[in-house]
């Protein structure tokens, strides 16, 4: 199946108007991911050369294949959350490698918190040898179930560590601390962008991989029962991947960010049932809703403030969801 990322490539050259990566040299943990993978796919379309690190834990050959012919591009297949030596000159480390689907969760915790304490660490390693930027991606599920919403970068979180949660929530409040320490004690130049729900092609959708937006539009074009957890009344507030990528490029690239914790995400919230429903109405579907069990922690509310992100990155998530759902449509289409 060949889809034509051009769109979302030039959207994305467009929306960072002068801002350039050209000949920087770029780091990607975790670049045979979702969104690893745009990072690298956009990076190296823009004239920087990249080393992609990636284990296939829940990234993906397929992500990268067509970035593997190109002489700036180098792939090392490597676990993070064990030690790297990494000789060539690094501008730019994104540490994205992380699995992050809450069904995963329950099937590899040891893994996810690895990837996001050691592999944090191991990552600053590589950035303070080489006295590169270090970016982290940091989640919304640092905030657990938010008492505050929009949720401000000041909100320190309600999370229950012991909760199926608690491997992914706690590793990442780890990760933000190694970050900072890494900061305080070395003076190394940091960035950790807090990222709220974010869907676009390439997403996974399959088995114990797939989040909300992939597997209900999956379920509609297959006319299979959408499966909607709990009342369907908790909400998220979703980001197309242009607008994503769009913010983390701004967070590395900008001097003014130096240091901060910036929420990156869209600020139009939806309930998951009218979620189902749109997805219904956008596909033609005849696909019937069923109600499951919610999730254990399935946070019940989750909106960011983004009033960081547009003054200091002059940042604000432009697709909007029916936009940014037909391509989603138009991608997954082929695969059934
Ligand atoms: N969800 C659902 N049906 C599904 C998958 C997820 O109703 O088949 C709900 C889930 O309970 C959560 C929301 O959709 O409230 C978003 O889930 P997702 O797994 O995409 O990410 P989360 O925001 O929970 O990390």
């Amino acid at each position: 199946m060949t889809f034509d990322s051009r769109e979302e490539l030039d959207t994305i050259r467009k929306n960072l108007g002068e801002l350039s990566f050209e000949d920087r040299r770029v780091l990607v943990t975790g670049g045979a991911g979702f969104l690893g993978s745009w990072m690298c796919e956009f990076l190296i379309d823009s004239g920087a050369s990249v080393t992609c690190v990636d284990n296939f834990a829940s990234g993906r050959k397929e992500n990268i294949h067509a970035l593997m012919a190109n002489e700036r591009f180098r792939f090392i297949e490597h676990d993070i959350s064990r030690s790297l030596p990494v000789e060539t000159p690094v501008d730019y480390v994104f540490h994205m490698a992380s699995r992050a689907s809450p069904f995963e969760f329950e099937r590899y915790p040891i893994e996810i918190l690895r990837a996001n304490t050691q592999g944090v660490m191991i990552a600053l390693e590589i950035a303070k040898k080489h006295n590169a930027r270090f970016v982290f991606t940091s989640t919304s599920e640092v905030y657990g179930n938010p008492d505050i919403v929009p949720t401000p970068e000041t909100y320190h979180g309600n999370v229950n560590p012991v909760g199926l949660r608690g491997c992914y929530d706690e590793a990442k409040r780890c990760g933000e601390a190694y970050v900072i320490a890494y900061r305080r004690e070395h003076r190394l130049n940091t960035r950790i962008a807090r990222i709220f729900n974010t869907y676009g092609p390439r997403i996974r959708m399959d088995g114990i991989y797939g989040r909300v937006i992939p597997r209900f539009i999956d379920q509609a074009l297959t006319g299979k029962p959408i499966t909607v957890f709990g009342d369907g009344s908790q909400t998220r507030s979703f980001t197309y991947v242009t607008d994503q990528i769009e913010g983390l490029l701004r967070l590395a690239a900008l001097d003014d960010a130096e240091g901060q914790v910036i929420n990156i995400g869209n600020v139009n919230e939806i309930t998951v049932l009218e979620l189902a429903r749109k997805v219904i109405a956008l596909t033609g579907s005849k696909s019937a809703l069923t109600f499951h069990p919610l999730p254990e922690d399935d946070p019940l509310r989750r909106r960011p403030d983004v009033t960081k992100a547009k003054k200091i990155l002059d940042w604000q998530p432009k697709v909007p969801l029916e936009k940014g759902l037909g391509r989603m449509i138009e991608w997954i289409k082929p695969h059934n």
